[in-house]
């Protein structure tokens, strides 16, 4: 079945089954409710955390938290200029560095932010380590809050019933939207086995983490070091993080393209939020400037 093909005329015939993604004004499905995919992805996210080993390093979990937290204000800030202020009832952040090699790192939907520490060891002590982290942790919350987790389970839905009996299924099916949402999130499995997310939901969520980034006031410009070091990686081995975010050049071109308007959109907005709230960072950085956010149309689209 051809998903895409399909999508433009679902949006026609159930408008309820489509919303935007506002900051690339990209029409996702959304069969799947929200209410649905974070309890699932709840219950997901505390059962990984029963067996998951967080970091005895104080020194470095203070670090990812500084940075998550900040990247989380920012995201804040954007839902609420963005008019998507309800969204944030759905979410209660929380932020984790869990011992571990694999380079890897998630944002369930909800805020539930997990850093693994081989990811913080790539980003290594430089000078835009914190940066790197900023981007990884930037894209990992940009599918969050584009809920790119709902959009794939209601393609999952969409994919194992066919349009044919969507009326049925969007009225009521629980154990239907359950057992998609499963697929989805790969829930019963390790976290690991998670579906890779398209390359259209990379791009965007890659777009998405250089504006949370940039709010949040840290350099943009470390997404593309982050992704090379990737990259480079990748070569001798298969990372965790590298096989469900596949990289490739032109991810890392795309970048570069929307850096600098993103750095001219949003570099003077970063949000009071991210200052006014950050009692528990341990970042030092003065770079966050405290202005008003701006919301801005940026003409941003996503490839194909
Ligand atoms: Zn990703």
């Amino acid at each position: 079945m051809n998903k895409k093909s399909l999508l433009l005329p679902l949006c026609g015939l159930f408008m309820a089954a489509c919303s935007t993604v506002s900051m690339t004004g990209r029409k996702q499905l959304s069969l799947v409710s929200e209410s649905e995919v974070l309890a699932a992805s709840l219950a997901e996210y505390q059962s990984y955390m029963q067996t998951a080993q967080l970091s005895t390093d104080a020194q470095a979990t203070a670090r990812v938290k500084g940075i998550a937290q900040r990247i989380a204000a920012a995201a804040e800030a954007y839902l609420k200029v963005s008019g998507q202020e309800a969204d944030l009832q759905n979410y209660a952040w929380e932020f984790n560095l869990v011992n571990s090699p694999e380079l890897n790192a998630f944002c369930m939907p909800g805020g539930k932010i997990v850093v693994y520490t081989g990811m913080v060891a790539l980003a290594g002590n430089g000078a835009d380590a914190d940066d790197e982290l900023a981007a990884v942790i930037g894209h990992e919350v940009g599918h969050a809050i584009a809920k790119h987790g709902q959009e794939r389970a209601s393609q999952q839905m969409l994919t194992s019933l066919g349009s044919q009996v969507l009326g049925t299924v969007t009225a009521n099916s629980s154990s239907t939207i359950q057992q998609a949402v499963a697929t989805a999130y790969g829930l019963g499995t390790q976290y690991g086995a998670l579906l890779p997310f398209s390359r259209k939901h990379e791009l965007e969520a890659d777009y998405i983490g250089i504006v949370l980034a940039t709010v949040a006031g840290y350099d943009a410009d470390a997404a593309v070091t982050l992704w090379q070091k990737m990259e480079a990686v990748s070569t001798t081995s298969v990372p965790q993080f590298a096989s469900t975010h596949p990289s490739s050049s032109k991810r890392i071109s795309e970048l570069q393209k929307n850096i600098p308007t993103v750095k001219a959109t949003y570099g003077q907005a970063a949000q009071a939020a991210a200052s006014s709230t950050s009692t528990t960072t341990s970042s030092t950085s003065s770079r966050s400037k405290t202005q008003s956010s701006k919301k801005s149309g940026t003409g941003y689209k996503i490839g194909n």
